[in-house]
């Protein structure tokens, strides 16, 4: 045993923890503590509280009511870093101006008005004084038509941004007037109003989605500071933020809908039809072409020019049919047909080791329980090597691994072909950076598959030497794959997107953890702008942080 000397230790470490491990990552402590993007989920308990955080930073800071708090959030589609950079490089009176809230000067704290009676405006009907509504900017018109014109708003789904009624006023209403108004005449109409309200936080900001899960879990998630990302919700599944599609990085998103699109159509194998058949110009049945000659005739006793489909006599030689010419055309038609075909199997080539990776890594999911059960005869016996996390984390490794791998290829088919990126590079650089990625990639496959190789041996019947190899072979394949991963992300992100002068594809950056799990919303939040202020998450549970 002297021959893995220091690393003793850690060996026989009697520390079970290794098996939780297999579910729950947070446990290797091999990973260390999460950094990035700090996602969360919003329940539909917790979304009350994570939109009163963002009104009480804006409240904080403007000296607001809430409604016009919300009214700003909702203008600036709950974006609180934008709507502080719009103070600061306007002014309040255009920020206010721009979202519709309007400030008065002397705050009218009771906006009932108290003279003994008016005349509306709108129904030109003579009101008492406590019949009649003054909204923030000034207009004053009576209850009943207010409350008409809130029921007709939130009717047309305008609930958001439900505007005064004076003629080109842009004041965005009171929120609690409206709701003190409709809820005397409709309460149901009321209630739709507050969810309205409350799912703005999610309908119209950038950072929050609902998690789309079917049947949906109710859950929405926010992310911090990247759109970019890919996340698991606390339902288990693992989405790509930006497009919602199942998690592909290195895949950008418009690539992997295209992708999608390109494997559902069939329009593949009906090109291939198309390369391999021709109509027969009678009854347009599909006609293969057999052996070299020319001349094909269809079932229904047509015989027809296979280079240009034109029906034809039988009468012919190897080169030519009687009466029959098409030469001019021919060299064409067999371009056309020559490409179709090279796409074809250009296609076939990316998918072919696409799907393979898929199939490796459903196979390797498999591999699981068997790993647990093998794990599981090991810690059984009585030996001194106690701790196998590392079988559960090189388990992970190449899970991450493999699927990165696998999207690679999707990656690549649309990088390096004439489909999105034809006029942003000449053709020697595109093989000289298709060179490049395909170098790496080529390494990260022989190491996965050498990872993947490794999980295959019964260990379970391996004397103490050989599971300390194996252990040793693990560690290794584990960081080499790891970098490798790193590295080939780096060189998408700067090397190969990261160069396009005329498109703009994002993904998301690679972690090394894997796809991070969205925590329970509860309380305090670090952005970058409170960052530095002292902000626990223990002592804040409703307000979340203040400015
Ligand atoms: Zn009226
Ligand atoms: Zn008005
Ligand atoms: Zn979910
Ligand atoms: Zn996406
Ligand atoms: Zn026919
Ligand atoms: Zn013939
Ligand atoms: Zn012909």
């Amino acid at each position: 045993m002297e021959d893995y000397g220091s690393s003793d230790e850690d060996i026989y470490s009697s520390d079970q923890e290794s098996y939780d491990g297999l579910e729950n990552e947070e446990a290797d402590s091999q990973w260390g503590s999460s950094t990035g993007n700090s996602c969360k989920v919003i329940t539909r308990e917790s979304l009350l509280v994570a939109q009163r955080e963002d009104l009480r930073r804006v409240m904080d800071l403007l000296s607001l009511r809430e409604h016009h708090a919300r009214t700003l959030l909702i203008h600036y589609r709950w974006d609180v870093e934008r709507l502080f950079a719009i103070l600061v490089e306007k002014g309040k009176t255009c920020l206010f101006a721009e979202a519709g809230v309007t400030i008065l000067e002397e705050v009218d704290v009771d906006s009932s008005v108290s003279s003994s009676t008016m005349m509306c405006g709108i129904c030109m009907e003579e009101v008492a004084g406590s019949e009649v509504t003054k909204m923030d900017c000034g207009h004053c018109f009576c209850n009943d038509c207010w409350t008409e014109h809130f029921i007709v708003k939130i009717k047309e789904g305008q609930s958001k941004r439900i505007r005064c009624m004076a003629h080109k006023c842009f004041a965005i209403c009171d929120e609690a007037v409206i709701r003190k108004l409709v809820s005397k005449r409709h309460p149901d109409l009321a209630e739709k109003f507050d969810r309205f309200l409350l799912e703005s936080y999610i309908e119209d900001n950038k950072m929050v989605k609902w998690c789309p899960s079917i049947p949906h879990c109710g859950n929405a998630i926010r992310v911090e500071t990247d759109e970019f990302c890919e996340v698991e919700c606390s339902c288990g599944l693992q989405f790509c933020f930006s497009c919602l599609s199942e998690a592909h990085s290195p895949c950008s998103c418009w690539m992997w809908e295209l992708w999608i699109k390109k494997c559902r159509d069939e329009s593949e194998t009906v090109n291939w039809i198309t390369v391999h058949t021709k109509p027969c110009p009678k009854c347009h049945k599909p006609v293969e072409k057999n052996g070299g000659c020319n001349l094909v005739s269809c079932i229904c006793g047509q015989a027809f020019c296979w280079l240009c489909g034109g029906a034809t006599g039988r009468d012919h030689t190897w080169s030519s049919i009687a009466g029959h010419s098409c030469g001019r055309y021919k060299e064409d038609q067999e371009k056309k047909s020559e490409r179709a075909k090279r796409d074809l199997y250009r296609y076939m080539h990316y998918h072919n080791r696409y799907k393979a990776h898929t199939d490796s890594f459903t196979q390797e999911s498999r591999l699981r329980e068997t790993i647990k059960e093998k794990v599981a005869i090991l810690e059984s016996r009585d030996s001194r090597l106690r701790d196998f996390s590392w079988v559960t984390n090189g388990l992970y490794r190449l899970f991450r691994s493999r699927r990165a791998l696998s999207f690679s290829y999707p990656f690549a088919f649309y990088m390096f072909g004439d489909d999105l990126f034809k006029d942003e590079m000449t053709n020697e650089e595109k093989e000289i950076k298709q060179h490049l990625f395909e170098d790496q990639q080529q390494q990260l496959e022989a190491n996965v598959e050498k990872l993947s190789k490794v999980f295959e041996d019964p260990f379970d019947g391996f004397e103490e030497t050989e599971i300390m190899d194996m252990r040793m072979q693990v560690l290794n394949l584990s960081v080499v794959t790891d970098t490798l991963c790193k590295k080939m992300y780096e060189c998408i992100e700067t090397d190969l997107l990261g160069a396009l002068q005329f498109s703009s594809h994002n993904i998301a950056p690679y972690q090394s953890k894997g796809i991070e799990r969205a925590t329970e919303l509860n309380g305090g939040r670090n952005t970058k702008a409170n960052n530095n202020i002292t902000c626990q998450k223990s002592h804040d549970q409703t307000n979340g942080c203040t400015l």
